[in-house]
């Protein structure tokens, strides 16, 4: 790897020469592979490991890299194929939000690696709203949640300063930055190519009209996390001591042991608490991240919105009175797939009928008002008169009753199949009508088996093509 002579320059100032030159070294090696598992789908036992990432109890690296596009499991959201220094949120999640419900904007998510991960970070009865603004990334971001299958999710399509009339909306929101992404040199070496010392100020000027622009949205007394996954101090250190120094955003420090290696603050005549992962010290890709609180105002103070309104599972009130105009019969039909339905409100949009969380409804109805939604909670079936077709989001969802439809398990082979949307001929003995394939007893997704064939149901856009070596 050819690496520009003013990034070299750059990491030497900041570094020093001996660390500078291990870093250099560490460059030149193999990134490493690693996954992150979904515990509410799969327990251990998935593939050959090396070793668990410490700072994320659900990451492990592997000692190879498999053919993830061919692996069934993958496309069942079982693991998320994830970066390890990422996987550090999960750790500072824990730390700051503990056992209380929280609303969650997740700012610049797509793909949607932090978004899964906090899906399991947070604790239960919490909702994450994932923002991405370029369309074809979105429908990424929308794709690998399905997959995921949180119900208690919400993925927007919008611009940061569409954000605006949510003041105060979030107990804490993430803004993991677009960046100068000097940190995937290793993994990617397209990034080596569009890095320039001019890239570095464009991207830090985007970032603090990003930060500027969500901030009011952050309720006093919540967290933002600010990442990048770039080492230069313009859009890491220079960053949080904007915040603090133009928004009074306060630095909060996370305990760490001193094992994991990991870095503290590289700005000179300051001690932020910032945390970066450099490939000579810590085993992962370069990462940045902070944490910075907003000042609780006396007046202002209010409790974390999971925690008011009524808990989980408990409230009901009225909600089912206004329900839209679709036959009873069909809506109980619907809710019996789920397995605590009491906690969801069906909600009709389009053809379509979505179930999404009770407790919820009313921020719903205000990301409504503002925002572009993709998906909210878990689409449940498309209506053709009184016939409900199941969602391929139900199959993924880990809400849906696991008896509510029957299930056939198929062997990896013709889960293959059937994730590149081929016909499939299922044993004679088979159920008919809709039926759900499982693969290693995880749902792939739906078929309607007629006797003779079963038609596939499979998001057309989301079938692969690479075909066994
Ligand atoms: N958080 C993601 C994950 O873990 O999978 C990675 C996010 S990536 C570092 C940054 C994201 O910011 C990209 O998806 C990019 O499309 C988006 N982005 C680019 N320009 C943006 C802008 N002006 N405002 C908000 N997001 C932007």
């Amino acid at each position: 790897m050819i690496l520009p002579a003013a990034f070299i320059a750059q990491l030497r100032s900041l570094l020093g020469q001996a660390d500078a030159d291990a870093f250099f070294n560490a460059l030149q090696g193999d990134a490493s592979v690693s996954i992150r598992m979904n515990l509410r789908k799969v327990q251990e036992g998935m593939f050959p490991l090396e070793a668990w990432v410490p700072w994320c109890p659900q990451g492990r690296y592997l000692s190879q890299r498999p053919s993830f596009t061919l692996d069934p499991r993958l496309h069942a959201g079982a693991y998320y194929v994830q970066e390890a220094s990422s996987m550090f949120l999960w750790h500072v999640l824990r730390h700051c939000v503990g056992d209380c419900p929280v609303v969650m904007l997740d700012l610049c998510a797509a793909p949607g690696g932090k978004s899964t991960l906090a899906c399991d970070a947070l604790p239960e009865g919490s909702l994450l709203v994932s923002n991405e603004v370029m369309r074809a990334r979105a429908q990424v971001l929308a794709e690998n949640l399905t997959k995921w299958g949180n119900a208690w999710s919400v993925v927007t399509h919008n611009d940061p300063a569409d954000f605006s009339p949510l003041v105060g909306m979030f107990d804490l929101i993430l803004v993991d930055a677009p960046c100068s992404g000097e940190g995937m040199f290793r993994k990617d070496a397209g990034a080596v190519n569009d890095w320039s010392l001019e890239a570095v100020e464009m991207c830090a000027r985007r970032q603090r009209r990003i930060l500027a622009d969500i901030w009011p949205c952050l309720k006093p007394g919540g967290w933002l996390i600010y990442s990048t996954c770039t080492y230069n101090l313009s859009e890491n250190e220079e960053q949080v001591r904007w915040l603090r120094d133009e928004w009074g955003a306060c630095p909060v420090s996370v305990p760490v042991p001193s094992e994991w290696g990991i870095t503290g603050c590289l700005l000179e005549g300051e001690d932020l608490p910032v945390y970066r992962f450099l490939p000579h010290k810590t085993r992962g890709e370069g990462f940045f991240l902070s944490v910075l609180q907003k000042p609780v105002e006396a007046e202002e103070e209010q409790p974390p919105v999971g925690r008011r309104g009524n808990k989980k599972g408990k409230s009901g009130n009225g909600t089912k009175d206004r329900l839209p105009l679709l036959p009873k019969e069909i809506m109980s039909r619907a809710a019996n797939w789920l397995h605590d339905p009491d906690s969801y409100v069906l909600m009709p949009q389009g053809t379509g009928l979505f179930a999404f969380p009770l407790l919820y409804k009313e921020v719903l109805q205000r990301l409504r008002d503002s925002l572009y939604l993709l998906q909210a909670g878990v689409p449940l079936a498309e209506v053709k008169g009184r016939d409900l077709l199941p969602t391929h989001a139900l199959a993924m969802s880990t809400a849906l009753r696991p008896d509510a439809f029957q299930r056939v398990e198929v062997s990896a082979e013709q889960a293959l199949a059937y994730l590149r949307r081929e016909a499939i001929v299922l044993p004679g003995d088979a159920p008919r009508g809709f039926v759900l394939l499982t693969c290693e007893g995880l749902p792939i997704g739906f078929v309607k088996n007629i006797g003779n064939r079963a038609n596939n149901l499979y998001p057309a856009e989301w079938r692969i093509r690479k075909s066994l070596p």
